[in-house]
C-alpha cells in the first residue's frame, strides 16, 4: 500500500459524525493537496470556496475577512458584480485569439493605460514576472540599439522582489530566493534607499536601474523622500534607464493610480500586474516615447497576452477604479488604516514595532522574536487573512473597495491576535 492511500484512509476513518461532512471534505482535500501539489508554497491548512466582496469562505463554513486580497491581487474584492459579469460574457463572446490580430478589448485597454498613466505603449503578458522580464529585455534591447553593446549592467537593490522567473529572482536582493540557481549576469544590488551607495556603483556600462516605489515583499519599505528622484538624475547623467517595478504598488494600491505620481518621477518604463485584473491574470509594460521602437517584431511576446478575456477583466477594473470614484478614495482610507495600525502597535509595545505604508499598502512591523508565523496563524483563526512581509511585518493589503467598518474590523481581529500572541509566549515560557 502506498503511503498515499494510508493517509487518505486514516482521514476517512477519523471522520465520523454526519455534522463533519465538509470537515471530511476539507481534510480529504488537504490531504490531496500535500500528496500532489508541488510543495513550494507553505500553505495555511484551509480551503477556500468562495468569496464576495472583502469575505471568503472556507470549506468548512467559516468565513474570513480577506485583508491578503490574494497578495494584493483582487483590488475590488471578491465576486465583484461588474467584473464577474463581465469576464462571463466575454467568455461567451470571444477569450482568445493569439496577437496575430488585434482585440478590440485588447486595443481599448491599451488607450486606458496609456490615458491614465502617461505613457506612450502597452505590451501584455499574463503576470508580473513576466511583465519584469519584458521591461529587461526592452532596457538591454535599447541600450543594444543605440551600439552599447557592452552597457548590459543592472543595478537593482537589497531586500527587493522582481518575480521568480530565472531572470528576475536573480533581480531579486533576497538571497535566499537565488541560493542554488546560479547567477544571470551583470546584476549588482544595492541598499535600498542609499543613494550614495548607488552612484558609488554607476557606471558607464550600466543599462537600467531596475527599483520597486515600496519594498513591498521586502517588508512594505517606501523610498525614503528624494531617493526615485535621486535615481532619475543619475540614470540620466549615466545614459540608463530608470524602470520601475510597479507590480505591487501600481493600479492604486498606495493611493494615485501609480506610486511613482507620489515623487513626480517619470520612469523611462514600468511593470504592472497583481491588482490589474482584479484576480484575472495579466501583466502589463508601457513604455515611455523614446522605447516604442524597441521591441519590434520579432523580439518579443507571450502567446496568451492581451487576451480578450483578460484584457476585459483590466478594462472593468480601471472603469470602477477611476469612473466609480474608489481610487479617489484610497489616499484617505489608507491614512485611516495607518493610524488604527499606529495606534494597535502603540497598544502592544511589547510586540510591535510601529506601523508603515503608503495607501493601502500598509505593514504591522513585530519586533524581531516575535514569532510573526504565529501573529498570522491567530489572525487567521480570529477571521482575517493577513500576509507575511520582509519576514517581521504583517502586511495589510485589503481590496481597495474596503469600507470604513471593514478597516475597523480588521483593526479589532488583529489586537485581539497580539492579545493572544502575548498569552501564548506568556504560557510557552519556561517556568
Ligand atoms: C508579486 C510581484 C512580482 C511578481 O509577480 P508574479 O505575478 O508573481 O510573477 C514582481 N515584483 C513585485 C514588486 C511584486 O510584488
Amino acid at each position: 500500500m502506498t503511503g498515499k492511500s494510508t493517509a487518505a484512509e486514516q482521514t476517512l476513518l477519523s471522520v465520523t459524525s454526519e455534522a463533519s461532512a465538509t470537515q471530511e471534505t476539507t481534510q480529504a482535500l488537504l490531504s490531496s493537496g500535500a500528496d500532489h501539489l508541488l510543495g513550494n508554497y507553505r500553505q495555511a491548512p484551509m480551503v477556500l470556496a468562495r468569496g464576495r466582496g472583502c469575505f471568503v469562505e472556507d470549506t468548512d463554513g467559516k468565513q474570513y475577512l480577506d485583508f491578503a486580497a490574494g497578495v494584493a491581487v483582487n483590488a475590488l474584492g471578491h465576486a465583484h458584480p461588474k467584473l464577474a459579469a463581465a469576464i462571463a460574457e466575454q467568455a461567451a463572446t470571444l477569450m482568445h485569439v493569439s496577437n496575430y490580430f488585434y482585440n478590440a478589448e485588447n486595443v481599448r485597454l491599451a488607450e486606458a493605460l496609456c490615458s491614465v498613466t502617461g505613457f506612450e505603449r502597452a505590451f501584455f503578458c499574463n503576470s508580473g514576472g513576466e511583465a519584469n522580464e519584458a521591461m529587461l529585455k526592452l532596457a538591454r534591447r535599447y541600450q543594444w540599439n543605440r551600439g552599447k553593446k557592452d552597457k548590459m549592467r543592472f543595478i537593482a537593490f537589497t531586500n527587493s522582489f522582481h518575480g521568480r522567473t530565472f531572470a528576475t529572482v536573480n533581480l531579486t536582493g533576497t538571497p535566499s530566493y537565488r541560493e542554488g540557481f546560479g547567477e544571470f549576469p551583470g546584476v549588482t544590488h544595492v541598499p535600498y534607499g542609499d543613494l550614495d551607495a548607488v552612484k558609488a556603483a554607476m557606471g558607464d556600462d550600466v543599462c537600467a536601474i531596475f527599483v520597486e516605489p515600496v519594498q513591498g515583499e521586502g517588508g512594505v519599505l517606501p523610498a525614503p523622500p528624494g531617493f526615485l528622484e535621486g535615481l532619475r538624475a543619475l540614470a540620466d547623467q549615466h545614459e540608463a534607464l530608470l524602470l520601475l517595478d510597479e507590480i505591487q504598488t501600481g493600479v492604486g494600491r498606495t493611493g494615485p493610480f501609480l506610486a511613482s505620481e507620489h515623487t513626480g518621477v517619470k520612469a523611462d518604463a514600468i511593470a504592472l500586474a497583481k491588482g490589474l485584473g482584479g484576480g484575472f491574470p495579466i501583466g502589463a509594460l508601457l513604455v515611455g516615447k523614446h522605447l516604442t521602437n524597441v521591441l519590434t517584431p520579432g523580439t518579443h511576446g507571450s502567446t496568451f497576452g492581451g487576451n480578450p478575456l483578460a484584457s476585459r477583466a483590466a478594462r472593468v477594473v480601471l472603469e470602477v477604479l477611476l469612473d466609480d470614484g474608489v481610487l479617489a478614495e484610497v489616499p484617505k482610507k489608507g491614512a485611516y488604516l495607518g493610524e488604527k495600525l499606529a495606534a494597535v502597535a502603540a497598544r502592544h509595545k511589547d510586540l510591535c514595532d510601529g506601523e508603515r505604508g503608503l495607501g493601502l499598502l500598509r505593514g504591522l512591523i513585530l519586533k524581531k522574536g516575535v514569532d510573526a508565523r504565529e501573529a498570522l496563524a491567530i489572525a487567521r483563526e480570529n477571521g482575517l487573512l493577513l500576509t507575511i512581509a520582509g519576514g517581521q511585518v504583517l502586511r495589510f493589503t485589503p481590496p481597495l473597495v474596503a469600507s470604513y467598518e471593514e478597516l475597523d474590523l480588521a483593526v479589532a481581529r488583529v489586537s485581539e491576535a497580539l492579545a493572544t500572541l502575548r498569552l501564548r509566549m506568556v504560557t510557552k515560557e519556561p517556568a
